[in-house]
């Protein structure tokens, strides 16, 4: 039966049916395409750098793609969890806070997604029981099967339309047999049955282990994992076996052996150099044609245009292969130990640093331990300095420190909203004389509070999804830094809710520091630097410039960074500067005062 028939057979019964298929508006089942990606054995395989670069292939075949992460957990976004134990939280350009993985997804993909590329156990529940809440369900006891997975199935939908997407890549968090994912993993099972044949294919990504002690592959974990699958009543259609090395034919047909999976269709995914490498990696193992040939598409473009597309990326991984430079980039900050709560930084850098064919080396800066006694000894090899986001106290005082010495130093420094509002209060002390300026977050009692909550932060109770999120525009002054790396506009993601307080501006101004980027609308400071002729480079943004980065778009205040690290590094350094500072001369125009009015009215 067609999926359009089972959808109106259904339909066409009395209101007692144990069916439950919530339908979005335009919706017609069957007319787009679902590759679901599992993870089995453990977690931590890069289930979203696979996904999105299989996403990218098909992509590069002129296909329209677009992601969703299904996350198990109850939180009904990212917001409140802790990069420490999770990694940063990556903000949206609609202001969702979510998992880092979608930065994956945005950068691979070279798109700005949405609210509806993420999707959370607590979102689900949350509608299901507003729903009940409202006499939704007519009725009927509300369940796990089927009003919780056609939920989930609602949302994938939702997505199709909302994206027009040709194929949608559906990433199941955890692993086959967590509990708290089960759910899914069900309302997949379902939707394949109720899309039709050839409209979803299953990936199963699994690990194939090589203990040391025997040194073979062993594909035992492999096939458990996948008959955990099977048991959920999802026939795998592709394997993907992660490993350390290639697995080996012998391994690979084993496990087709155990998995009803054609050996041509169980694929090697071992470790390589580079995650720029993965979808060639998928394309000459054959990854691409298998899911193309199980969903029967067609590439929309020819092959010159294809090879084009994934040139772009292979030109980037040959660039960053052949860097000439090097600098030690400092980052400064509480989670020194964790990588994965600066994900989006590291990027950022290697974008910047690429496209200068410069390495960037980061070096971790611990700032409990840093005064101004000893910053010179501890920032002495370093060429530049990022002072990151951050809630709190804890470091503050070391980043302040770290921020006066950047700054007499003429050492190249860019501040990140936190960073950026730690440079204005080191500003304030120590050129304006304000000796207790300070943020209301870290001392409410502070003479000077130069960084104070915004005011439509004062009414806000509660702490999920409250803060001033998501992009908005930046309006820069002309004559500036920021005007020659942006121009008179540019757009940036803020997660914030504190801001230079409107009453210092004149006092921080007239004593040299340029507020060169604002809201639109509202006098909130945007972007801060010195002028050129006081330091090579010393910029702060309330934003956070390195969501938006991407590899063949590196963002511009991470670009002026490396390049101003390169200078001091190499002074013998001739390229020509990406920001030409002949303007050193041309004074910079305060802007007009933004009105009380115009101050209250930015909401969205
Ligand atoms: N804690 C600061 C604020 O809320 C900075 C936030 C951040 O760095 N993301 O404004």
């Amino acid at each position: 039966m067609s999926s359009e028939r089972l959808f109106d057979s259904i339909r066409e019964q009395s209101g007692d049916t144990e069916f439950y298929l919530p339908m979005p508006a335009g919706y017609k089942p069957g007319s787009t395409k679902f590759v679901a990606v599992f993870g089995t054995v453990m977690s931590g395989l890069g289930k979203g750098i696979f996904s999105s670069s299989l996403a990218k292939c098909l992509q590069d075949k002129g296909l329209a793609v677009t992601p969703i992460k299904l996350e198990g957990y109850l939180n009904i976004d990212s917001g409140t969890l802790n990069p420490f134990r999770h990694g940063e939280v990556f903000v949206l350009d609609d202001g969702t806070e979510c998992d880092m993985d979608l930065g994956t997804y945005e950068r691979a993909l070279d798109q700005d997604l949405s609210r509806l590329n993420f999707c959370t156990s607590g979102q689900v529940y949350r509608r299901v029981l507003e729903r009940e809440r409202t006499g939704g369900y007519l009725g009927r006891d509300v369940q796990m099967i089927p009003h919780v997975t056609g939920e989930v199935k609602n949302r994938l939908r939702e997505l199709a339309v909302a994206s027009k997407a040709d194929v949608v890549f559906v990433e199941i968090g955890g692993t086959v047999g967590d509990v708290e994912n089960a759910h899914y993993i069900e309302a997949m099972r379902q939707l394949a049955f109720e899309e039709g044949q050839r409209s979803v294919c299953f990936v199963a990504l699994t690990y194939v282990l090589e203990p040391v002690i025997l040194g073979e592959q062993k594909s035992k974990a492999a096939q458990l994992g996948i008959r955990r699958l099977l048991e959920c009543g999802v026939q795998p259609h592709i394997i993907a076996c992660r490993a350390h090395t290639p697995v080996t034919r012998k391994v690979r047909e084993k496990i087709a052996l155990f998995s009803n999976v054609p050996p041509e269709r169980v694929f090697s995914m071992h470790d390589c150099e580079s995650v720029y490498l993965i979808p060639e990696l998928l394309r000459g193992a054959g990854y691409d044609k298998a899911v193309m040939d199980w969903l029967d598409l067609q590439p929309r473009v020819d092959e010159p245009t294809e090879r084009a597309a994934r040139e772009e990326w292979t030109e980037y991984l040959a660039r960053l292969r052949s860097v000439t430079r090097e600098v030690n980039i400092g980052i400064t900050g509480k989670y020194t130990a964790v990588r994965d709560a600066y994900a989006s930084i590291l990027k950022a850098l290697e974008h910047a640093g690429t496209g200068l064919l410069c390495k960037v080396h980061v070096r971790w800066v611990d700032t409990s331990e840093f005064t101004d006694e000893t910053a010179a000894e501890t920032l002495k090899d370093i060429h530049g300095i990022i002072v990151p986001g951050a809630f709190g106290v804890r470091g503050a005082a070391g980043k302040i420190a770290c921020l006066k010495h950047a700054r007499l130093d003429q050492l190249p420094c860019l501040g990140i909203c936190y960073g950026f509002q730690m440079a204005v209060i080191e500003f304030a002390r120590n050129v304006c004389g304000m000796q207790d300026a300070d943020s209301t977050e870290i001392d409410n009692e502070c003479r000077f509070p130069v960084i104070n909550l915004l005011p439509e932060q004062k009414e806000i109770e509660g702490l999920g999804g409250t803060m001033r999120l998501g992009g908005y525009d930046v309006v820069v002054r002309p004559g500036t830094l920021a005007a020659r790396m942006f121009g008179p506009r540019t757009r940036l993601r803020f997660r914030h809710r504190y801001e230079v307080d409107p009453r210092y501006i004149a006092q921080l101004e007239a004593a040299g520091m340029i507020f060169s980027g604002k809201s639109p609308r509202a006098e909130i400071m945007n972007i801060l630097e010195l002028q050129p002729a006081l330091h090579p480079y010393y910029v702060g943004t309330q934003a956070h410039p390195e969501l938006t980065s991407r590899p063949l778009a590196p963002q511009p205040f991470f670009v002026g960074l490396v390049d101003a690290a390169l200078r001091r590094a190499y002074p013998e350094y001739q390229e020509p500067l990406l920001y030409p500072r002949e303007l050193d001369d041309a004074p910079v125009e305060p802007p007009p005062p933004a009105t009380p009015q115009e101050r209250r009215v930015e909401t969205v």
